[in-house]
């Protein structure tokens, strides 16, 4: 791992095509990679390639291009590639599996993979397109990569995958709240978070499991949109109703929780009453954060197909309104949060002044904060006082006196 792109003798882009916009942000990055550093094998990986490998082999700038199904071999593909350029013997030891330092990569936070694929085949979502079938990842290996990340300095991991809620479906006897124990019980791990969760998955049982403090009081459950006739249409699994009781057992354990989401603006078919419910469900659960997405068609789903696709400026419009109501939750759930003392994980710092920098961490809660301080933060969990909010940052005073670990 190097830490400037130019001194890389390979960039991978590891690419999203869940939107026509990833698409086109993949592609910027692989060019920028490669005007960055014309001499290093740029390769385009991930989902993009699993779904239109022949675009991206158009490209250029782009040197390999890698799928999912093809990702254990990556390393190995780019390595050769880089030494067949470099007129030398291909025989270098990629040490694959090996974290990297979390000094080296300047990360406090690493992310994790429990499983892959989903079964549930949304109408507007390509992913089970490129991810294929479902299947979790054991929990022995799980503890053992997360063990590693510990020992390399990392504080805090991120359970990621498709489909969190049916982790374990295919492994005797295992779900999401016995990997959970597994992590928790078998490692030193200070911070687990878990990057999301359906609505109708998230059951008391595996909210209790939130009783202990190492796991992150933030939870990612994508609303996608406020109508029931949509979600319907969507095929989800849930509707309003469960969407609302998940968010209240939340708030009932853990009154600070963040609670985050995602909502697609203009689905096919969405009317203006639709949409008119989503904006209003949007004010009464009041999001930690939203990402609201307008509408993308992607070839090779079923809403590619539906009659009554929403005009763009309609979707435009109607993602404005939907991101404004959701910024009202965003500042309130930081209002609430002034004057209160939180953990944070310092990430990352600029000088400012003689002796001083301004730090940048994350609260257990995914608030991003801000703190000046002359003291040696990084990589750090200590407790801060938030104070208000500027721009998206709350700033807040590290308070350090807490012994150091
Ligand atoms: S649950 Fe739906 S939106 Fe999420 S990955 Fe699966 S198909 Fe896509």
């Amino acid at each position: 791992m190097v830490e400037r792109r130019r001194d890389a003798d390979i960039i991978v882009v590891n690419t999203c095509t869940v939107t026509a916009t990833a698409d086109s942000k993949a592609r910027q990055a692989l060019r920028a990679a490669h005007r960055a550093n014309p001499d290093a094998v740029v390769v385009a990986a991930g989902c993009y390639p699993e779904r239109a490998a022949d675009d991206l082999r158009r490209i250029p700038e782009v040197s390999l291009v890698v799928g999912n199904q093809s990702k254990p071999d990556l390393v190995a593909m780019a390595v050769s590639e880089s030494a067949r350029r470099r007129g030398i013997a291909d025989d270098a030891d990629p040490r694959a599996d090996d974290p990297a330092p979390a000094g080296i990569l300047r990360r406090s936070r690493a992310m994790v993979k429990i499983q892959e694929g989903c079964d549930q085949v949304c109408a507007y979502c390509i992913v089970p397109k490129v991810r294929g079938r479902e299947r979790s990842i054991r929990p022995t290996e799980i503890v053992d990569v997360v063990r590693r990340y510990v020992n390399s300095g990392f504080k805090e991991i991120t359970l990621t995958g498709t489909q969190l809620g049916t982790y374990g479906f295919d492994l005797n006897g295992e779900d999401l709240p016995s990997l959970l124990d597994w992590i928790l019980g078998e490692t030193d791990l200070p911070r687990l978070r878990v990057s999301s969760l359906q609505a109708h998955e998230i059951s008391t049982g595996l909210l209790a499991r939130w009783n202990d403090p190492r796991l992150c009081p933030h939870f990612h459950v994508p609303l996608q949109s406020g109508s029931d006739v949509v979600l319907k249409a969507m095929r989800r699994r849930y509707d309003t109703d469960t969407f609302r009781r998940a968010v209240a057992n939340i708030r009932e354990l853990l009154p600070d929780a963040a609670i985050t989401t995602d909502v697609i603006a203009g689905f096919p078919g969405e009317s203006e009453h639709d949409h008119a419910a989503g904006l209003g469900l949007i004010r009464e659960i009041k999001f930690a954060d939203a990402h609201v997405f307008p509408y993308s068609q992607r070839p090779g789903t079923s809403a590619h197909h539906m009659p009554n696709q929403v005009s763009p400026e309609d979707k435009r419009r109607r993602a404005g309104e939907l991101a404004a109501a959701a910024s009202i939750g965003f500042q309130e759930f930081r209002g609430h949060l002034a004057g209160t003392v939180r953990p944070v994980l310092w990430e990352t710092a600029k000088p400012v002044g003689a002796g001083t920098m301004l730090w940048s961490g994350l609260t257990d809660n995914y608030v991003r904060v801000s703190a000046e301080s002359g003291a040696a933060l990084g990589n750090r969990i200590t407790p801060a006082r938030l104070r208000n909010l500027t721009g998206k940052t709350m700033r807040a005073l590290a308070l350090i006196d807490s012994s150091p670990e």
